[in-house]
């Protein structure tokens, strides 16, 4: 029988009139698990009138019991996380351990709303004026959509829908179409919770699914993840389309390893920021850029590293798993070859790895290139691989030109000893979040995640207050109770006299 991933709305699959599916694959065997729907317009604006109709309820719904529902979908996912691991290993192709911490830092986001209360308190001025009290609420937007990139089926999903329910919005989920199954899980885990119907919904497909979002009135809000130019598409027709938008973008981020650093400690962090989940992460580390004269001995030192990774199935043994579909494989494979006609020296090279996994696996193992110039397509573009170039230059100015002239401004990290190296690096560098010896600078939910430039259109970045404030909209309230001194007309713009 045909595993069929339906949408879901009203606490219920649905299975929608279009007819038209996409295959989900297993990356490591290379065998169709299933097929996903892919709504037509009819089907979208189903889900979304559900989630329209959910709205008045679920704003009116009190603080505490919104927070009763959040703690427990806390405490199941926290029971049953290995099984959404698993789901994820299957469709994605992460080891198993990589889509257990996918899960937990989602998971921190849901732990960062069960505090909404508090974080919805807005302020209070007594007798601003003679008997007249300001005050200021946050309110929620109504149906808030969320597009989500295969990279993070759970996590980035849930960088958004925890803050968007916990104010009282309803939510749209539309998963990527190549590891669907993550969203569903979570709906039903949402049921059992006690969600009420239509406040958590989900919405297969591809552009269809995706223009129905940035266009349908009843949609207030939508939070993208994704790549660049598709990132710059939903902000520019959202925000036309009246909605408030927050849209990240790909990235291409480089650490900057100085004379002075702990070579061992960045060689680790090279290999674990450049391999782990194979390369697909909008956090990875895909440029290294070698200060001085220690190149020679911190390429050797991740060579040596990054062999002892044994590339296979996630649910085996493995450190690294395939990548996430055979077109993606051949491009990032394409992208080595690439580099090497240009003149990079291929240190490492993945496209002949020995895989513990299917014959027909997308497989390309851990891959260093070294003497990398900016000109070189594999540091021009976003290659989303196990892939990591190393460039050298002579001093901290070069390394930092590098960085500020790259288009993107994701996450980037500099290695050192020197303190007053890495606070002129912080201050300096254009880039939405910065590891000083820490490689992947992903911040706690209570604090956003965000990129500079082209890696996010929009205001606001992921959760913390930037989520709680994309998420509400603010109302300021002025009033005055009547006493037996009050009377008489003024037609004079109110002031404060
Ligand atoms: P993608 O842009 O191909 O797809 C993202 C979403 O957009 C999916 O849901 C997809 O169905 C939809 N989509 C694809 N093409 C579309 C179109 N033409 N019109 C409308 N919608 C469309 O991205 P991906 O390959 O799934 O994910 C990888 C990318 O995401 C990388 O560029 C990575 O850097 C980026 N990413 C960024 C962050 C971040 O925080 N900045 C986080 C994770 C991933």
């Amino acid at each position: 029988m045909t595993n069929t991933i339906t949408h879901w709305l009203n606490n219920a699959p649905f299975a929608g009139s279009s007819g038209a599916t996409a295959p989900v694959t297993n990356p490591a065997t290379g065998v169709v698990t299933g097929e996903v729907a892919l709504a037509n317009v009819d089907d979208a604006r189903a889900v979304i009138d559900a989630a329209a109709a959910a709205f008045p309820g679920w704003r009116d719904t009190s603080l505490a019991k919104r927070v009763q529902v959040l703690f427990r979908f806390r405490e199941l996912i926290n029971e049953r996380k290995e099984e959404l691991a698993a789901i994820i290993t299957a469709e994605h192709g992460k080891v198993l351990s990589d889509a257990l911490g996918e899960v937990t830092r989602g998971q921190e986001v849901v732990e960062f709303a069960c505090g909404i209360p508090h974080l919805l308190k807005g302020g209070f001025t007594e007798n601003a004026s003679t008997k007249v009290d300001v005050f200021s609420i946050r309110q929620p937007v109504g149906v808030c959509g969320v597009i989500s990139p295969f990279n993070f089926p759970a996590m980035v999903p849930m960088w958004f829908f925890p803050i968007a329910i916990a104010a009282g919005n309803t939510v749209v989920i539309k998963p990527s179409e190549k590891d669907p199954s993550a969203a569903n899980w979570t709906a039903e885990l949402w049921k059992e919770a006690g969600l009420p119907d239509g406040v958590f919904n989900v919405l297969h497909g591809d552009k269809t699914a995706v223009d129905e979002l940035l266009t349908n009135p009843t949609v207030k809000a939508v939070s993208f993840v994704g790549s660049t130019p598709i990132a710059q598409y939903v902000y520019a027709t959202g925000t036309a389309n009246g909605k408030r938008v927050q849209a990240l973008g790909g990235a291409k981020n480089h650490a900057i390893v100085l004379p002075d650093a702990d070579l061992d400690l960045a060689a680790d962090a090279m290999v674990n920021a450049g391999f782990g989940s194979a390369g697909e992460r909008c956090m990875a580390i895909s440029a290294c850029v070698a200060v001085g004269p220690i190149a020679d001995d911190l390429v050797a030192k991740i060579s040596e590293r990054a062999a002892t990774i044994k590339t296979g199935d996630g649910t085996k043994d493995s450190d690294m798993g395939p990548l996430v579909t055979k077109a993606h494989r051949d491009k990032v494979a394409a992208y080595v070859d690439a580099g090497e006609e240009a003149g990079a020296k291929v240190v490492l090279d993945g496209r002949t790895v020995k895989a513990d996994g299917g014959e027909n696996g997308f497989w390309l193992g851990p891959t260093l290139l070294d003497n990398v110039t900016p000109d070189m397509t594999v540091y021009t573009d976003e290659i989303f691989g196990p892939v990591l170039s190393v460039l050298r230059v002579e001093t901290y100015d070069e390394a930092m030109a590098l960085i500020n002239s790259n288009p993107y401004g994701n996450g980037t990290a500099i290695f050192t000893n020197d303190g007053g190296a890495a606070r002129r690096f912080q201050n300096e560098v254009e880039v939405g979040m910065v590891g000083i010896n820490v490689p992947i600078p992903v911040p706690m939910a209570y604090f956003s995640f965000g990129g500079w430039k082209a890696s996010l259109f929009g205001d606001s970045h992921a959760h913390g207050m930037d989520g709680v404030q994309f998420f509400t909209r603010q109302k300021a309230v002025t009033s005055r109770w009547l006493d037996p001194s009050h009377g008489g007309l003024n037609l004079g713009f109110p002031q404060n006299a």
